[in-house]
């Protein structure tokens, strides 16, 4: 059996591991990357960009459905179908373009990939299996285990149970057919991202959520707009609510509320998206008794576990588990290891929930600046008052803008509406860059573009907002 020495072995190829490998290379650090499935991890296989794909494929169907019953814009088309299975494969050609792409990427740069599946065997040695076998041992200075995450099963209606009809966030963005009834546990991201695309899709959806309210990680301001628009959209939602399990017939959920009565709902398919958690077990990892946050690998603001030169980054590393998170983290730790000064504190990680409407969050919330003892000024412009919304026949929602009351240094930003997604990179750029209220008045934005709504909504907080 082959043994071969380096400086880094990075474990998992998902966004974390494929960027720390490509940087690491840049820097001239020996680098190999072991992967045990596909290039790219769940964000590009099962994740980010599939899901993204799909959304986008429901977003045209919906508008040509919209258009066949008449518009206000003079477009008439007849009744539009739609072949899923054409849908999914266009959307497994980007996945390919994608993967592939990474993989000239590393190459490119210099990073070796070992196709197989890595075994810790201590801190400095990993074996490499392939079909439960060990077909190569590396040694290595640096281990950085970017492992990934996996989706949290319900145990008493696990992936798979009633006869394939609960199903994952991977299953449910490869459909052979659209289910008519579609029951999601959870509303949050996958939920209600996923949810609102199969709606677009035809199916009737419900969504069933343990909490008083959907999305829990933003606040309700802004989830109130998405609220209105699920039920314009015929998505039911059921708040409060515990799942129990299919019944005898496997054709329904039942669900139990606080007072302890129980209903059903009934199903083709279940969506259980109740969150993810890091991939941890099965891998030696164990073996490195390693200080652990929960399930998550505890590390400290360089991606440093509790062992000399064994570094963590991405979803394996705890909340919050963005794919753009782990990027940063893995550029950074490369950087570290080539010998820089870095540590991650940025100013903000940016959130994007791909909801229609979508929902960006950069910074602090007026609760959160109010929680952190920041006295704080606060203002919001209306999408309702933007031309180019008007244009686009979507003038729900707002940007809202948080700023510091005694030198306006911007501390956070939210928008919920049609396309916002897009003014993240603008929001988190003045985070960044430590902009006042004062900058962002004063930039000239173009006309006519949703980001006037972020200079309207810094000029409102400065009380002289012009289209208001
Ligand atoms: P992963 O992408 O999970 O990659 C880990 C890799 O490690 C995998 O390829 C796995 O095969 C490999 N691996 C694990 N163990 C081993 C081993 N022992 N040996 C070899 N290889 C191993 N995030 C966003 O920021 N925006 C979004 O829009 C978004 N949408 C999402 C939609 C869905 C449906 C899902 C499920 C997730 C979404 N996420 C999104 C989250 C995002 O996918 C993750 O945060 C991101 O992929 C984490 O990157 P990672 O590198 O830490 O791990
Ligand atoms: P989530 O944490 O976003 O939402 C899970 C929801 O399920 C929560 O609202 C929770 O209260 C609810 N829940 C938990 N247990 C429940 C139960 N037994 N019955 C009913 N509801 C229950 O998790 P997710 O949607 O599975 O997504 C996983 C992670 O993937 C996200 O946290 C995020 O980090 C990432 N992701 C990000 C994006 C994005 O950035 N746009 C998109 C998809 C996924």
């Amino acid at each position: 059996m082959q043994t071969t020495s380096t400086t880094l072995i990075v474990i998992g190829g998902g966004p974390g591991g494929y960027i720390a490998a490509i940087r690491a290379a840049q820097l001239g650090i020996a680098t190999i990357l072991i992967e045990g499935d596909q290039l790219g991890g769940t964000c590009l296989n099962i994740g980010c960009i599939p899901s993204k794909a799909l959304i986008h494929a429901s977003e045209e169907f919906e508008k040509a459905k919209h258009y066949s019953h008449g518009s206000s814009i003079g477009i008439q088309v007849s009744t539009p179908s739609i072949n899923i299975v054409q849908t999914i494969s266009w959307k497994d050609g980007i996945v390919k373009r994608l993967t592939t792409g990474v993989g000239a990427l590393l190459k490119k740069n210099g990073a070796q990939v070992v196709k197989g599946w890595a075994q810790i065997l201590d801190g400095k040695t990993v074996a490499v299996m392939q079909d439960g076998k060990e077909v190569q041992r590396i040694t290595c200075q640096h281990l950085l285990i970017a492992s990934g995450s996996t989706p949290v099963e319900l145990p008493f209606m696990p992936f798979g149970s009633g006869s394939g009809k609960v199903i994952s966030s991977t299953e449910a963005l490869s459909p052979t057919e659209i289910p008519k009834k579609l029951v999601v546990v959870g509303g949050g991201y996958i939920g209600l991202e996923l949810g609102i695309a199969y709606r677009k899709l035809g199916a009737e959806v419900s969504v069933v959520e343990s909490l008083d309210r959907i999305l829990p990680a933003y606040d309700e301001d802004l989830t109130k707009v998405v609220k209105t628009a699920l039920k314009q959209l015929g998505v039911e939602v059921h708040l409060g609510l515990t799942v129990q399990g299919l019944n005898a017939d496997e054709n329904a959920v039942r669900l139990k509320n606080a007072a302890g009565e129980e209903s059903e709902l009934a199903c083709d398919k279940v969506l259980v998206a109740v969150g993810r958690r890091p991939r941890t077990e099965g891998f030696g990892l164990e073996s490195l008794m390693l200080d652990m946050n929960g399930r998550a690998i505890k590390i400290d603001d360089q991606c440093r576990t509790s062992m000399r030169d064994v570094w963590a980054i991405g979803d394996v590393a705890g909340e919050p588990m963005l794919a753009h998170r782990a990027m940063a983290q893995g550029e950074m730790v490369a950087e570290i290891i080539a010998g820089k000064r870095r540590h991650f504190t940025p100013a903000s990680i940016p959130a994007v929930c791909f909801t229609d409407p979508e929902l960006v969050v950069v910074g602090k919330s007026p609760q959160e600046a109010q929680a952190a003892g920041i006295d704080c000024i606060t203002a919001m412009f209306p999408f309702a008052a933007n031309g180019r919304s008007m244009t686009l026949e979507s003038s729900e929602g707002f940007v809202r803008v948080v700023a510091r009351k005694d030198n306006h240094l911007i501390v956070g930003w939210q928008a919920v509406g049609k396309g916002v997604s897009e003014l993240s990179a603008a929001f988190g750029l003045s985070l960044e860059m430590g902009a006042t209220l004062e900058d962002v008045a004063g930039t000239i934005h173009s006309h006519p573009t949703l980001g006037e709504a972020v200079q309207e909504a810094a000029l409102r907080a400065l009380g002289h907002a012009l289209h208001i």
